[in-house]
């Protein structure tokens, strides 16, 4: 038998994180199985309907690389993928019931007549472990609204039989629900998929994560500079491990290891820095070119564009995010803007002196200048002047890129070049003057 599994959001709000998370497991499940992998959206509640956030479902996935074979804008043969274009077929199975004499009606919506004696059980994959509920605790509950929408519970079902979903991986607060599922599945005679309820999601703060409650829309993290690799290895291992510990993996091993019995049940910790950890190691882990055309995509109407090469040795070991390229480079695009706490916080004396004598060294150096020769020319200078060579060299900072942070001066001086460099001091000394 095939294995099909299906991601099915709603299109109520920027998909979050758990969205790619859902997504990335049931993914890596069908490519393991050499099964389909659908998507399907859930878009009956018309009141909380978001089209934009229709467009970043499938931008979402399209990012991380999660393809699905069978989808709204791709068609398959099970009809419509979304739902606000099936609602004849739920019509049609909620007749079914009707005649079996398994609903009543209710203020113009339609129930389901659940059983209430015995009880519901099935075995989840995530935790290896059967779920029992009660069936006096499923109320009757309503499947057609008065609007003639299907609720979720319904249409949910209807589809992930006649899309012939084996594998339903989802949210832990659906666990709750799926006795209701399996009652509906046991009316209309249907075989039901099995079932991994994934682990809770949980912030910094232990509570859950939510689209109300500090889980971030999936493409900010694109817009912050993460890239995609790192973003799957990290949700690889939210809840779930590497059968041998390992931290690092690409999404092709993780298909390769895949197995439900990874799963570790109880809550998954979302911890953004252990995020931007890993982020910062796919960076130095890439090959320059590759970063250099992975930033150059990042970038949007920036300076740096199509100039990256010399400076992406500079930053490789400097940045977690490639939106960090940004302030730390800065200076190299654009003329700095001067402070003069930054300036004092040097503690020269004589700051217009000292500069006068820097200036006169630069201009007396031979061109093109070359780092060993610079350096022994500024720490003598140093030396003469009774100031730390530290400070020397920080001044030099500070006057060519108004910061107290960049990436390595002599290599900042070789992009900037000899003249801009200068330009930059006599700038500086005018600022110090004036201020
Ligand atoms: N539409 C539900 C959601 O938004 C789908 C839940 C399920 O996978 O059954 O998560």
């Amino acid at each position: 038998m095939e294995v099909r599994v299906r991601l099915a959001p709603s299109p109520t709000g920027s998909p979050h994180i758990g969205t790619a998370w859902q997504a990335l497991f049931d993914y890596v499940f069908a490519k393991k199985m050499s099964g389909k992998f659908i998507l399907r959206l859930e878009d009956t509640d018309q009141a909380r309907y978001v089209p934009e956030s229709e467009k970043e479902i499938y931008e979402t996935l399209k990012w991380l690389g999660f393809e699905y074979d069978e989808g709204p804008n791709i068609g398959g043969q099970f009809g419509p993928y979304k739902q606000s274009e099936r609602l004849e077929i739920y019509k049609k199975y909620a007749e079914e019931l009707k005649e079996k004499n398994l609903t009543l009606e209710d203020e113009g919506a339609i129930r389901f007549k659940t059983k209430k004696i015995g009880e519901t059980k099935w075995h989840d994959l995530v935790g290896d472990k059967d779920i029992i509920f009660p069936n006096n605790t499923q109320e009757d509950f309503v499947i057609i609204k008065s609007d003639s929408y299907p609720t979720y519970n319904f249409a949910n079902v209807v589809d992930d039989h006649l899309m012939e979903i084996t594998h339903v991986i989802r949210g832990n607060e659906f666990i709750s629900s799926t006795p209701k599922h399996l009652m509906l599945y046991q009316a209309f005679g249907w075989t039901p998929p099995q079932f991994a309820h994934l682990p809770v999601l949980v912030g910094a703060d232990r509570a859950k994560l939510s689209k109300r409650h500090g889980a971030k829309g999936a493409l900010e993290y694109k817009k912050d500079g993460y890239l995609k690799e790192a973003i799957i290895n990290f949700l690889a291992l939210l809840g779930w491990s590497h059968p041998e510990e390992k931290e690092i993996f690409s999404l092709e091993e993780m298909i390769k290891v895949f197995d439900f019995k990874q799963f570790n049940p109880s809550s998954a910790f979302f911890d953004e820095t252990k995020l931007e950890w890993l982020n910062g190691e796919y960076i130095r882990n890439m090959s320059n070119e590759e970063l250099e055309k992975r930033l150059d995509d990042f970038l949007v109407d920036h300076p740096a564009k199509g100039k990256l090469k010399s400076v992406i040795p500079l930053v490789k070991d400097r940045i977690k995010k490639l939106s960090d390229f940004v302030p730390l480079t800065d200076f190299l695009w654009e003329s700095p803007e001067y402070d003069r706490e930054i300036f004092e916080s040097l503690k020269i004396q004589d700051l217009r002196l000292m500069m006068d004598k820097v200036i006169q060294e630069l201009e007396n150096m031979q061109k093109p200048w070359n780092a060993k020769n610079f350096e022994q020319v500024f720490r003598k200078l140093a030396e003469q002047e009774k100031i730390s060579v530290t400070q020397m060299f920080q001044l030099l900072r500070v006057a060519i890129s108004g910061q107290l942070v960049t990436p390595p001066l002599f290599e900042s001086i070789q992009i900037l070049k000899e003249e801009e460099t200068i330009n930059r001091v006599k700038e500086a000394i005018g600022f110090v003057t004036s201020s």
